[in-house]
């Protein structure tokens, strides 16, 4: 039994009933959710987009293997209207790395593993960069350590404040 963290968001569409949505799913088909943060908004983030961001983190107990936890997080994206091939146009036509999306599901911690595969990088890379990500993580995970650099979400959030 392991203890993960994922964050969701989205911007394009009903991002509310999608996000909760993907917290039913995710409680079906990955595990138990323990705990989730408040929905928080902002900019979106490395692109231009004409709608904010809605972003939430949840804590899942689950059985799965960090692989198997990102099939079925890529699975429930495309049952809630994710289309990446949609997304690689308009990346293309904007020269920008992210598109607008209706959910986007990422891993952010399982348990204490450091895993760095083709398809998975966890801790989530950008995590300490991620104001979005840290603001919903530090209200449901704020002495969780990094298991890389020992920081807690609450101090990387405090190192980007200022
Ligand atoms: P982004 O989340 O950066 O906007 P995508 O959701 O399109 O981009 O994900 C791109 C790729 O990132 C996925 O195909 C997946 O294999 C990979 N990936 C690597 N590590 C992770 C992680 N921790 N959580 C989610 N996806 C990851
Ligand atoms: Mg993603």
């Amino acid at each position: 039994m392991a203890r993960i963290f994922l964050l969701t968001g989205g911007n394009a569409g009903d991002v509310k009933r999608t996000l909760q949505r993907a917290q039913q799913l995710i409680n079906d088909r990955i595990g138990p959710v323990l705990h989730c943060s408040h929905r928080y908004e902002s900019e979106a983030w490395g692109f231009e987009a004409a709608t904010r961001f809605s972003n939430q983190a949840l804590e899942v107990s689950t059985d799965l293997e960090p692989e198997a936890v990102l099939d079925a997080v890529q699975e429930i994206e495309r049952e809630l209207g994710r289309n990446r091939a949609a997304e690689a146009i308009e990346k293309a036509s904007t020269g920008a790395q992210y598109a607008s999306r209706p959910i986007d599901i990422d891993l952010l911690f399982y348990d204490d593993a450091i895993i760095a595969t083709e398809r998975l990088t966890v801790p989530h890379p950008l995590l300490a960069e991620r104001r979005f990500a840290l603001v919903p993580l530090c209200e449901i995970a704020r002495t969780k350590r990094h298991p890389s650099t020992g920081l807690t979400v609450g101090e990387m959030l405090e190192s980007i404040r200022s």
